[in-house]
């Protein structure tokens, strides 16, 4: 499912560099990111999903080398094949908690909003226990209720692979089993292949590999596979 190889990472500004050898995620399984803060989870996570680029390297998703795409070609990439969970949720104020659900299918072209998409939306709140707060914005959600919503969102187009991004760090432990509950259960039923950063170690049992980061950091060349 992901194959990355030779990649090196760096921003415009600061010393931060990602250097990952080789790393292979196979089709359908579940994977945890673990690693201090600062150690380039979420930027991973960013280079998978096609928003960034690397300076050097391969990233392939899904058969698809990610990093050799146009803008506009990854765009399309990222919103057909992958579902993402953010660290912050990045859900949008202005709009209702079903119009944030259905976001993906009014930004890109590539998605067709119909009558069926709506269905699942639907069904999904319901799902997730949300589906009487539909009308809402999410300021008037709690933060268990509005990951749900991210969730939501993110699985709504049933893509391939799906990334999270520490999906449980602001949950109380209800939430937090809950929502893990909700993601392990899609992935059981779709077959998706889940990668998830996390910094929760009471939850990494729930994961079939756990890849730390610390392993990154070595200037070595043992690959991590
Ligand atoms: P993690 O998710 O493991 O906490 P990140 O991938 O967010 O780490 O960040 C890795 C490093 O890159 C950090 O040192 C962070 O400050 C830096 N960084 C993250 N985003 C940017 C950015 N947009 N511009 C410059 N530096 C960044
Ligand atoms: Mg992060």
């Amino acid at each position: 499912m992901i194959r990355i190889e030779g990649l090196r990472f760096r921003y415009g500004e600061g010393d931060f560099q990602l250097r990952i050898p080789e790393l292979l995620v196979e089709p359908g399984t579940t994977t945890a990111f673990i690693g201090p803060s600062g150690s380039g989870k979420t930027t991973l996570l960013n280079l998978i999903a096609g928003i960034i680029r690397p300076e050097t390297g391969r990233v392939e998703t899904r058969n698809v080398e990610v990093s050799a795409l146009s803008d506009p070609e990854r765009r399309r990439f990222r919103v057909t094949t992958v579902g993402l969970v953010f660290q912050e949720f990045e859900l949008l104020e202005y709009l209702s908690v079903l119009d944030n659900i259905l976001l993906p299918y009014r930004i890109h072209a590539a998605l067709q909003l119909d009558a069926t998409v709506r269905d699942r939306a639907r069904a999904l709140a319901e799902r997730v226990g949300i589906s009487d707060k539909l009308d809402r914005p999410p300021r008037r959600l709690s933060q268990g209720e509005r990951q749900r919503v991210a969730v939501c969102r993110a699985v709504l187009t049933d893509p391939p692979l799906l990334l999270t991004d520490e999906p449980t760090g602001n949950l109380d432990p209800v939430n937090r089993e809950r929502v893990l509950d909700i993601l392990f259960d899609y992935v059981r039923e779709s077959g998706t292949t889940l990668v998830s950063v996390t910094h929760d170690h009471e939850i990494l049992a729930r994961f079939g590999r756990v890849v730390d980061f610390r392993d990154f950091h070595s200037v070595g060349e043992a690959g991590v596979s």
